[in-house]
């Protein structure tokens, strides 16, 4: 009977063991294995060894892609490169180039400027000086003084103007400490845009103009499908940054801005006469593609 009972007494003794055993497993759990996806190794970006042009598809650094025409620059800064057309050089022979917009049997008329010592100047009341020839997109250079003898102020002093298209003035004016509307100050899109600075010479210097125009584009209902748009440097620095017109730069009255008008592809570059003897040199222009 003892035996019996120290037998039972072992199993209950095993029983507390393996029980004790048994909870202080659960009281640990197996780490959890969490499945990480494996990264696929990067793979390098296919090179792109080709550029799409308007003269077709090109390998990077394809020696049989067309190159640029070579041309000649100026002589000297400013002086027109070989591919321009020179429109005034100092020349009686390159007035030929303008007119004063009439005609006499179907004959432009000779500009009714002053011609003296290789300049054009302005004469009140002898109206625009303008191209024969009629012009889109394009290059323009240009060189202008406003009188050394001043007289009046705001847009008294030192008016005239380049017009492109025959439409769209950059304004030309005595702008040094000579204070007027902002947006009619000398290289102002006129009424439209304020040059980005004012870097006029004084009156009596000789300025420059580069211009980098294109043209409006009209349809043939008279609706604009393309702003024009114009990049401009005075004495070189830029005074216009691919200005878009929204509208026309023509005068409708104090405070009253024009629409576009609908025009030709292409009219003359014109230099305005408004009353002040304004000169001009060295003309000359690039027309570019669109
Ligand atoms: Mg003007």
């Amino acid at each position: 009977m003892r035996r019996m009972l120290l037998v039972a007494a072992a199993i209950a003794l095993l029983g507390i063991v393996v029980g004790c055993a048994t909870q202080e497993t659960a009281k640990t759990p197996e780490p959890v294995k969490v499945e990480t996806a494996k990264a696929e190794p990067a793979q390098p970006k296919p090179l792109v060894q080709y550029v799409d042009t308007p003269t077709g598809r090109w390998m990077i650094h394809d020696e049989s892609r067309p190159a640029p025409p070579i041309i000649a620059p100026g002589a000297e800064c400013g002086a027109a490169p070989s591919d321009a057309v020179v429109l005034f050089d100092g020349t009686e022979e390159s007035l030929k180039n303008w007119t004063d917009g009439k005609f006499t049997d179907g004959k432009p008329n000779p500009v009714k400027w002053r011609f003296v010592d290789g300049h054009m100047e302005s004469v009140k009341g002898g109206g625009y000086a303008q191209t024969v020839a009629k012009f889109g997109s394009c290059q323009l250079h240009v060189e202008f003084a406003t009188p050394s003898r001043v007289i009046g102020n705001g847009q008294g002093r030192g008016n005239s103007g380049v017009f492109l298209q025959g439409e769209f003035e950059v304004q030309v004016l005595d702008s040094y400490e000579n204070k007027t509307y902002p947006d009619g100050q000398c290289a102002a899109l006129y009424g439209r845009s304020v040059p980005l600075v004012n870097t006029c010479r004084k009156p009596g210097e000789w300025q420059s103009y580069d211009i980098v125009f294109h043209s409006a584009i009209f349809d043939k209902d008279g609706k604009i499908v393309r702003k024009p748009t114009f990049t401009i440097f005075q004495n070189g620095v830029l005074v216009q940054d691919h200005v878009t017109l929204e509208g026309g730069t023509q005068w409708k009255g104090p405070h009253a801005i024009s629409d576009f008008q609908p025009i030709p592809d292409r009219g003359p570059i014109q230099l305005q006469d408004h009353g002040n003897p304004v000169r001009y040199r060295n003309v000359w222009i690039r027309e570019l593609k669109d």
